[in-house]
């Protein structure tokens, strides 16, 4: 049996009053199919392998937190179009194909900084996601719910199913791509973008016109991720593979670990060091190399390509000190790392009247600074895993139409951490691409 985890400490799990309700619903959960499968992962693994030899590029891409109520086909359409459209762009700077992994079909649960939330006299369990209990702030919804497991478990194979329909069905075929800077083209940037937008235009008319592989370019392949958080559910979910003696994590493609239960002695990475599935760890300002090396040996003892990918958000300020070291001990010891950006969680900051927020020029500025940190030890900057959604929110100050701290009010919808919308997701893959292209000319000695 796969219990081991349950020896360790557990950071970040709801208090659940009602046990037998629990243990009922992940029976229930052992008893329905898998929602990905062993196959799909591990074409996911060569394809990360890949992504560590510089050979294509990741975009891992999506909600902070996905909630049951906007889990809509508008939405979930309009994200995928953002990271197909992302993924053209990034393809062309990179000259490589692009890996495409989207947070979502599972990215339900969050952790949290306090287990409570005060307010005036009253103190409540905190929001820990719709996986977990309801964001209203009553004792009823914020009890943590065992059934919301099974409701999500729902969401999540709609979500894929459609994901499914449009990757498979043509809705990427290439000339529908063909119109993929619709929608940008009213941005104030774009005209810097122009000549780069129209390079791309006559490379897709032209691979139109000659006949190119069009079966290949309308079935793309689209990954589903999120981070492994709520260790009942992902325990549930786990499978042994029909066609090997492999266990896999039926709940998504690609897992990763959050920068609060990344502990080497954690329940959460004994958990996933028992599945075959790729496994990512975010790693946060104070990482150190002795714990990325050690969570490598854990989580990939074989040392296989691609089956371990490193998450850096460590903050615009501090990448450019904190990040070469240890890419340079990881590099001596020979592991294999696939090595992404998350540029996002290392840069929030408040606004004067509290509200959440990032600014694109620090986001872009540690995109740059990780590059910079790969080209100065010669490592591969794998790519990049960013929150974003299809949607014109304003959450993200800056970006070309220049949003201000008014702005943040017009349309503020995200439950936690502030996304890039659809204007900045593309103008960021600009930006990236253009890096990509030209290569960085950062000095970091
Ligand atoms: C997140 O990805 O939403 C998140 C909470 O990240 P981290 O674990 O890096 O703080
Ligand atoms: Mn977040």
């Amino acid at each position: 049996m796969l219990e081991s985890w349950r020896t360790k400490v557990a950071k970040q799990q709801p208090h659940y009053q009602a046990e037998d309700k629990l243990t009922e619903i992940t029976q229930t959960l052992r008893t329905r199919p898998g929602l990905v499968y062993a196959t799909e992962i591990e074409r996911l693994t060569g394809e990360l392998a890949a992504a560590g030899r510089g050979e294509s590029f990741v975009l891992m891409g999506g909600d902070c937190a996905e909630t049951f109520a906007t889990t809509t086909e508008e939405q979930i359409r309009l994200k995928i179009q953002t990271i197909l459209q992302m993924g053209v762009v990034l393809s062309y700077g990179a000259s490589l194909p692009v890996v495409k992994i989207g947070r979502i079909a599972g990215q339900y649960a969050k952790p949290r900084s306090l287990d409570v939330e005060k307010r005036a006299d009253e103190s409540l369990p905190v929001y820990r996601g719709d996986a977990v209990n309801g964001i209203a702030y009553t004792a009823e919804e914020r009890q943590a719910d065992p059934s919301r497991l099974l409701e999500m478990y729902q969401h999540c194979l709609a979500t894929l199913n459609l994901i499914r329909a449009y990757t498979k069905g043509g809705f990427a075929d290439i000339n529908l791509l063909h119109k993929w800077n619709e929608g940008f083209k009213t941005n104030p940037a774009y005209s810097r973008y122009e000549s780069l937008a129209e390079d791309i235009r006559r490379a897709l008319k032209f691979m139109v016109a000659s006949g190119a592989e069009i079966e290949g370019l309308r079935d793309q392949d689209f990954y589903a991720s999120h981070e492994a958080l709520l260790l009942e559910y992902e325990a549930a979910m786990i499978r042994p593979a029909p066609h090997n003696d492999g266990l896999y994590n039926t709940s998504g493609h690609f897992l990763w670990i959050g920068e609060r239960t990344r502990d080497i002695e954690g329940a959460h990475v004994e958990l996933l060091s028992k599945v075959k599935n790729p496994i990512g760890v975010k790693l946060g300002p104070t990482a150190t190399a002795s714990e990325v090396l050690a969570l490598s040996e854990k989580l990939n003892p074989q040392n296989l390509p691609g089956k371990f990918t490193a998450i850096t958000r460590m903050g615009a300020e501090q990448i450019r000190n904190v990040l070469p070291p240890i890419l340079a001990a990881v590099q001596a010891e020979g592991k294999e790392v696939v090595w992404l950006s998350d540029p996002m969680h290392g840069n929030t900051i408040q606004t004067d009247s509290g509200i959440k927020t990032r600014h694109f020029d620090t986001i872009f500025n540690e995109v740059e600074g990780f590059f910079a940190s790969h080209q100065a030890v010669g490592t591969v900057a794998g790519g990049l895993h960013i929150e974003l959604t299809g949607d014109d929110v304003t959450e993200v100050l800056g970006g070309a139409e220049n949003l201000t701290e008014v702005d943040l009010e017009q349309r503020y919808e995200s439950l936690v951490d502030p996304r890039l919308n659809h204007q900045q997701s593309l103008e960021m893959a600009f930006r990236v691409a253009e890096l990509l292209q030209n290569g960085t000319n950062e000095n970091l000695s």
